[in-house]
């Protein structure tokens, strides 16, 4: 902010630029927030420190979904300490704003990332522009490093398939007024962003289009490769993304997928496509190996499978950072998502 200010002091005779920036969200967030998110980067460096001093390889986890109530966090802190999970990203679902989130930070600031509201409850489906509308407030304040997943196309989850859920069979049009708030809101406040989007043939230029108009937005595509539906997706493979993070410098990847021999029961496909015969498929393996600046492991943690948690850690370590080189490893663990929510790549 003080260099900012310098420079605005200095630049009377370029009045007419004030507005341009003084947005109403970087400015007053950078002002708000300085100290706090100060205190919250250095808390979260010294427990990568500490975990890479044990020669063990840190993970932050950006997608996991936390239910004030439902998530035993007492019991997730024991986990991240066993399986050096520095921090998880929480993204507050069943609540008015991303207050959960914050106060839970505020309670355990080495472990957890203070992270606006999850879109996977109705407040997100059914009126996605108030839900918006909350989140800008929450930026404002400067202490929210990152946003929740955003469904805009969501088929019912496995678990939610089990208990005939149909309910969350979601779709929300990604070129439309929420689509273009939510790309927007990311290159507003340079805040990083989640969305579960489908991977269907038809899906594939909407969502283009969207990247394309919101160069500055830093979106994070969750679930790498998961096809649920295979006839729906005949175009999308190792090439098409590929071409996606060539055209698009925002765009991330997560990893955070069922395992290898999961089905998906409404198609009967196995939709973990990341994975062939049990390992890391060697064209996405050779993709990430090209561009690991792009794709980060992750968890899908939320209540409902929350004691697969271990699991799921563990698998994104067997089958996926063991499988990498040196370098794609630390940028897949925690590196790029350290350079998402801080602005600057981890130097140690
Ligand atoms: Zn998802």
């Amino acid at each position: 902010m003080n260099d900012r200010r310098r420079f605005l002091l200095g630049a009377t005779s370029l009045a007419c630029t004030l507005p341009a920036l003084f947005t109403p969200g970087v400015a007053h967030a950078q002002a708000k927030g300085t100290a706090a998110r100060t205190e919250a980067i250095t808390a979260w460096q010294r427990r990568l420190r500490a975990i890479l001093a044990k020669n063990r390889l840190p993970i932050i986890d950006l997608q996991a979904t936390y239910v004030e109530g439902a998530t035993n966090v007492r019991q997730m802190i024991e986990v991240m300490d066993e399986l050096n999970v520095a921090q998880i990203a929480f993204a507050p679902a069943n609540a008015p704003n991303g207050a959960p989130s914050l106060n839970l930070h505020r309670q355990h600031p080495e472990h957890f990332i203070p992270t606006t509201s999850s879109g996977e409850f109705p407040r997100w489906w059914r009126d996605p522009a108030a839900f918006l509308a909350v989140t800008r407030k929450d930026l404002e304040s400067g202490e929210y490093f990152f946003m929740g997943e955003h469904e805009f196309r969501h088929y019912p989850s496995p678990e939610q398939v089990s208990a005939g859920r149909n309910d969350r069979d979601i779709t929300i049009d990604i070129t439309g007024p929420a689509g273009h708030a939510l790309f927007a809101l990311s290159a507003e406040f340079n805040v990083a962003f989640q969305i579960h989007y489908e991977i269907e043939d038809r899906l594939l230029a909407p969502l283009e289009s969207v990247l394309e108009r919101h160069p500055n937005a830093k979106v994070i595509w969750c679930h790498l490769a998961m096809i649920r539906y295979p006839d729906r997706a005949k175009r999308y493979n190792t090439d098409y993304v590929r071409g996606l993070i060539e055209r698009f410098p925002g765009l991330h990847f997560d990893l955070a997928v069922p395992p290898p021999d999961a089905i998906y029961q409404p198609s009967g496909a196995r939709h973990s496509t990341l994975f062939t015969n049990g390992q890391l498929d060697a064209g996405w393996k050779k993709l990430i190996e090209m561009h690991p600046q792009r794709f980060m492991s992750a968890s899908d943690y939320r209540p409902p499978v929350a004691d697969q948690y271990p699991n799921q850690i563990n698998r994104q370590r067997q089958l996926i950072l063991d499988a990498l080189s040196e370098p794609a490893r630390q940028l897949v663990a925690y590196g790029n998502a350290w350079r998402l929510l801080t602005g600057s790549p981890w130097t140690g």
